[in-house]
């Protein structure tokens, strides 16, 4: 289950509904199994930062905001970060832009309804649907997946690793507390 707080925030994420794929850079990915490997077995999430002129969706930063009451059960962005993390990434990088929201289900779970009603209701802020990275521990380790909901719309994006994102700078803290 997955509850954020977060408003309104410009999915940089172009004519979702009409993409099949998403790229995920080699460094993004690794910093969110280490997150998810390191809060077993409770959930946690974060935020998924890319470039704004991407064609496609390119998460080359997971910033992980863990809650601030962790469970197995469920993730909860804390409310009033959102905004500051991504000003903050994005005055380390101006290429940087909001992609949507991942979280960890530890266990061999797709998105909850609870999941779908949260996207849902952040895309009905956006002008273009965020993207929810889901990583769920399936048997051979965490498997990753992407999900798009546009209206009552619900498609799955495939995954295709990439390099990071060249001239990368710091990134920001991603704690919560
Ligand atoms: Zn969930």
């Amino acid at each position: 289950m997955f509850i954020s707080r977060s408003k309104r925030y410009r999915s940089t994420t172009s004519a979702v509904s009409s993409i099949t794929e998403l790229l995920l850079a080699e460094g993004a990915e690794a910093v969110l199994l280490r997150a998810a490997a390191t809060a077993h077995p409770s959930e946690t999430g974060g935020l998924l930062l890319g470039p704004r002129s991407s064609q496609r969706p390119w998460v080359t930063h997971v910033l992980e905001i863990p809650s601030t009451r962790p469970s197995p059960a469920h993730y909860v962005l804390p409310a009033g970060l959102t905004h500051p993390l991504i000003a903050c990434a994005r005055r380390g990088d101006r290429r940087l832009g909001y992609l949507g929201e991942w979280h960890v289900h530890p266990v061999d779970t797709g998105p909850s309804r609870t999941d779908g009603r949260t996207m849902r209701r952040l895309a009905s802020h956006a002008p273009n649907p965020p993207i929810l990275l889901l990583a769920r521990l399936a048997p051979g380790g965490y498997a990753l997946e992407v999900h798009v909901w546009s209206g009552v719309r619900h498609h799955q994006l495939s995954i295709i690793r990439s390099g990071d994102l060249p001239g990368d700078p710091r990134t920001c803290s991603r704690r919560a507390t």
